[in-house]
């Protein structure tokens, strides 16, 4: 309780004291009058003070929308329905509905600020200072001064500034706040790292390899903070649905306190004491406030997670998802391929150093893993022979190295080069390898199938949801992949154009909202092209985040349906709070006109309703594993 007064802002403590002194006065005069009756003017003029005291702000600023034109304002609603209660006698009620509604907005104002805070202290990624060396000199600046190819010294428990490269050291990274994973991460020379990570225990010198607002911290900070601009459609239909509710309930309101008393003849006090009450309950607050409230921390829950998202949008396309779509490489499977065997075919070409060469140049998980397993035979692929460079997507690498032209890839590949080739006994993925269209030989590489990746599969499968892998590697390999994890269908031998005629496709069917999964090196199309598009372990690669929707930091495949039942309670959350709300309030109109539901029902109806509203939208905030 003593934490919670402590981190109220000063102007919150201030409206709880008006809140504290309004009820007491209000109390106060209610005793004092049901002892001494005193003359009708003096207690309108006593009831006024707690009135007032409560009030004044709300009057004040009701008044300046009016001459603002905005006549549909919910502090108008509440002046006009206040003053109407003094104008028929219920002067306790007047104050009472004006305590609650700022009652009422004080706890939303310290819900809505303490889960922004709370996000922020989640994603507390940002980097304070830089330790610098210029002039041979250590020097702590700001990161935002520091620049590409700079050497930077990051220290144990400091927090890593900029992206780079180590030069210097071997350390572990702390990176939960980043990637949700709690196990660090070990370094050494030559590894990279991402900024926003804490440095556990070793000191490290890197190369800096991107500026403060190319860094990784930056680009997260300002996917997070923009994700509330982009609107789910519940969060559009109840925007409009507020823009129609509180004009047709004033209307109704106004029917109500003229035409029964013109048509019954009887007393106007009694109708527009009802009319009054609809005023109050036409504030449609609770949605206003809770429906945006609960996406925003379904998103925040989401980034404890490691998973960004960049909009409510998208959490909503989330949860209705009925078909995920992998990539095979680096989604699936770790995208670290061993070299199982090396068939040679002719003797007078080294096969592997001919491949680590052609491929030394390229970032495809193929490449990276031919150039580290050739690396571990302690030599370095000798750039100096390599000439132009083709990248052929879905299929391998041209080179031209020694000045022949040497191909480095699958079966397609060979029939472009014109090389006589044959496949292999063996299961994996097969380099082939040909120079001047004479064919080499073969490599045999082998992928392994993420740890995880079976469970991910199965858990969406309980979420009755369809998967699909789409794979440029050979149909064999492929099946044989898919059958082990259960994936319902595989495509294998595809282009990355065939990938994304293949997401079409699924799109086509209109009853089915695609996701599809991919590492963004040569999917971003299809990243694009889905209904909701999840770069998987993008951290560092920039393509994929700008082409994806939905950002897994880690590349643990378990954070998808993680994601979904995340996206889904977030959206059971919002449907729960709209009919609630309206229900609620439905309940009290009806209630309120046949003269059943009095002020005070009314005011729970709003305030009431409201608070419960947050309450619950706060529970998106949390998620059972
Ligand atoms: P995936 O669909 O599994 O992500 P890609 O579309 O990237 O695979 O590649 C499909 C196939 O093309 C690979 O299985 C491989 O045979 C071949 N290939 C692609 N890039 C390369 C490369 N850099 N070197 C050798 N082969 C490659
Ligand atoms: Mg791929």
């Amino acid at each position: 309780m003593r934490k919670f007064f402590a981190e109220l802002t000063k102007k919150q403590k201030k409206m709880l004291l008006r809140i504290v002194v309004s009820v007491l006065l209000t109390l106060l005069l209610t005793v004092v009058l049901n002892i001494i009756p005193l003359n009708e003017y003096v207690s309108l003029i006593l009831f006024l003070i707690p009135y007032l005291v409560i009030g004044y702000d709300v009057l004040l600023k009701a008044a300046r929308n009016i001459v603002g034109g905005s006549i549909f304002d919910e502090k108008f609603l509440m002046t006009i329905a206040t003053a109407g209660a003094f104008f028929t006698g219920d002067y306790r009620e007047a104050c009472a509905v004006m305590i609650f509604y700022q009652l009422g907005e004080l706890f939303e104002n310290i819900a809505v600020g303490r889960t922004r805070k709370s996000i922020a202290a989640i994603m507390d990624i940002r980097p304070d200072y830089a330790n610098v060396i210029r002039d041979g000199e250590e020097q702590r600046v700001s990161p935002d001064e520091v620049f590409i190819n700079d050497i930077i010294v990051i220290k144990p428990g400091e927090r890593v500034p900029l992206d780079g490269v180590v030069l210097e050291g071997i350390s572990s990274l702390n990176t939960a706040a980043l990637t949700g994973e709690a196990l660090p991460v070990d370094i050494v020379e030559g590894d990279s790292v991402i900024s926003g990570a804490i440095n556990i225990n070793g000191v490290i010198k890197v190369r800096v390899t991107s500026d403060y607002s190319g860094s990784t911290v930056s680009k997260i900070l300002e996917l997070v903070e923009n994700a509330s601009d982009k609107k789910a459609r519940v969060e559009g239909f109840v925007s409009r649905f507020a823009k129609y509710y509180t004009p047709v309930v004033v209307i109704l309101a106004v029917l109500l306190a003229l035409v029964p008393p013109l048509i019954l003849h009887s007393g106007w006090g009694e109708w527009i004491h009802r009319a009054l009450i609809f005023l109050v309950v036409s504030c449609p607050c609770a949605l206003v406030v809770s429906v945006p409230l609960t996406f925003f921390c379904g998103i925040g829950c989401a980034s404890r997670e490691g998973i960004l998202v960049k909009g409510s949008n998208y959490l909503e396309l989330l949860s209705k998802v009925t078909t995920v779509v992998f990539d095979k490489t680096g989604t699936l499977t770790k995208g670290v391929f061993e070299v199982e065997a090396i068939h040679p075919e002719e003797s007078k070409y080294d096969l592997f150093e001919l491949a680590a060469i052609a491929e030394s140049k390229s970032n495809h998980p193929i490449a990276l893993s031919i150039v580290r397993a050739y690396g571990k035979k302690g030599k370095e692929p000798d750039k100096s022979r390599l000439g132009t460079v083709e990248e052929i997507a879905g299929k391998g690498i041209k080179a031209e190295i020694d000045g022949e032209d040497v191909f480095v890839g699958n079966g397609a590949l060979m029939e472009l080069s014109g090389a006589r080739f044959h496949e292999c006994h063996k299961t994996g993925t097969i380099l082939h390898v040909s120079v001047s269209g004479r064919y080499l030989g073969h490599i045999v590489i082998n992928d392994e199938i993420k740890p995880e990746s079976s469970k991910a599969v199965s858990e969406l499968a309980r979420d009755n949801i369809k998967t699909v892998m789409l794979t440029g590697d050979k149909k064999d390999r492929a099946e044989e992949i898919g059958k082990e994890l259960g994936i319902n269908e595989v495509y294998s031998d595809l282009l990355p154009q065939d990938k994304v005629v293949k997401v079409e496709e699924l799109i086509a069917d209109p009853a089915s909202t695609i996701a599809f999964v991919g590492d963004g090196i040569n999917d971003a199309p299809a990243l694009m092209r889905s209904d909701v598009g999840i770069a998987m372990g993008a951290l560092g690669s920039d393509a994929a985040v700008e082409a994806s929707d939905v950002v897994l930091m880690n590349d643990n495949p378990l954070a998808l349906p993680l994601a979904v039942v995340i996206a889904r309670r977030t959206m059971r959350i919002v449907k729960e709070n709209i009919v609630f709300a309206l229900a609620v309030k439905v309940l009290i109109l009806v209630l309120g006109a046949i003269g059943v539901a009095g002020m005070w029902v009314a005011v729970f109806g709003d305030v009431g309703v409201l608070i419960i509203a947050v309450l619950n939208a706060l529970r998106a905030f949390k998620v059972k594993h």
